[in-house]
């Protein structure tokens, strides 16, 4: 059997009947002369704080420093001990290291690949100054838990933005959350683009002072900050998706709808959602003792499967001083057995119902 190709993700469709309006707002912003930190970028910060529900945005130059910024306005610094999981996109864990802070990795729930209040709770020290949370794959952590262990909690909501949990949007829990607006995020721009997001009116301004070079004024230098400003550029684009992303978000969860509905339960774990998220679903991840052969045949049969984060951050070079021969046993299951399977809100019935055909061939040996 050879099944019709379907990708992993599909950044363009969506944006289809966007393309005019795309254009327009580049077009605008190309003709005005004002490229940094202008009226698109406040426009914009404004329409996300809203979106979110919180009271400031603070546009960045992408996700990483986005992190880097939000952990500074948190005031956390040489000394201080951050946890983090491990099962994560390297950056959760750069951005901490890159301060002279100590990263504590804990452990994740294998069925939601999320942070539990139990495993942030069993990695808490006497220097532990903040949890960053991820909400990964789209999934949106129990960031209220956590924050009610005590600790200030850094929501890394890069791959949730469009999910919620209890009726609060990712990228508002926490002290503070930070977003990415990478081209393949579920808000993407057409370059790097971050945020961060707040309700603290003092983290807020700090960050603001931070991303340029610690000024409020351009003249006087009261931190040691960074140039990490958003371009008005990718504000002007973003303001054109960020009224489609709701939507888009819905088309993911139907989907994942779909392939269960498919019977894809019957063949791999499916992700769980943590108890009262709607997931963003940034990627469709399900795992299976035989992710690396699966993803090995879906591909050859032309449908999109990668592995993510096969060696957790813990164990990458650039972490071996940090905790030498600590185990995560729920992070190295993850890390053996998952498997993203193809996921954007264009993703069509048949498509979906060749995915699951194909990785049912591809269990009974029949490809
Ligand atoms: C993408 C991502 C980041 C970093 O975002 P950039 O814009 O690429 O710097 C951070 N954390 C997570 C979980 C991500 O997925």
């Amino acid at each position: 059997m050879r099944a019709l190709p379907v990708s992993l993700f599909d950044t363009a469709t969506p944006l289809e009947p966007l393309r005019e309006r795309l254009h327009a707002a580049a077009a605008q912003v190309l003709d005005s002369g004002r490229y940094i930190l202008g009226p698109e970028v406040a426009a914009f910060e404004r329409e996300l704080a809203d979106h979110l529900g919180v009271r400031h945005v603070v546009g960045v130059a992408n996700g990483t420093d986005a992190l880097s910024l939000a952990l500074m306005g948190m005031g956390v610094g040489p000394g201080d001990d951050v946890v983090v999981p491990s099962f994560t996109f390297y950056a959760s864990v750069e951005a901490i290291a890159d301060l002279g802070a100590r990263p504590v990795f804990c452990d994740v729930d294998p069925d939601t690949a999320c942070v539990t209040p139990q495993a942030v709770s069993a990695a808490l020290t006497a220097d532990t100054k903040a949890v960053v949370t991820v909400d990964l794959f789209g999934n949106v952590a129990p960031n209220e838990e956590i924050e009610a262990l005590g600790v200030p909690v850094l929501e890394d909501a890069a791959q949730a933005i469009g999910g919620s949990r209890n009726g609060r949007a990712a990228g508002s829990f926490g002290t503070v959350a930070t977003l990415s607006f990478f081209p393949s995020k579920n808000l993407g721009a057409f370059g790097d683009a971050g945020a961060v997001a707040t309700d603290d009116d003092a983290v807020a301004e700090r960050v603001r002072m931070l991303r340029f070079h610690g000024s409020r004024d351009k003249q006087t230098f009261e931190l040691v900050g960074r140039n990490s400003r958003l371009d008005e550029l990718q504000a002007a684009l973003l303001r054109v998706q960020l009224p489609e992303l709701d939507g888009w978000a819905a088309a993911r969860r139907a989907v994942a709808r779909e392939y269960a509905e498919a019977g894809l339960g019957e063949l791999v774990a499916l992700p769980a959602p943590v108890a009262g998220a709607e997931p963003a679903w940034h990627l469709y991840v399900v795992r299976s003792a035989h992710a690396e052969a699966l993803e090995a045949a879906l591909n050859a049969a032309g449908i999109g499967a990668r592995r993510y984060y096969t060696v957790p951050v813990h164990r990458q070079p650039a972490m071996a001083g940090v905790a030498p021969g600590l185990e995560l046993p729920m992070t190295d299951e993850l890390a053996r057995t998952n498997l993203a399977l193809p996921m954007s809100p264009a993703l069509q019935a048949d498509q979906v119902a060749e995915v699951v055909a194909s990785v049912r061939a591809c269990a009974s040996g029949s490809t």
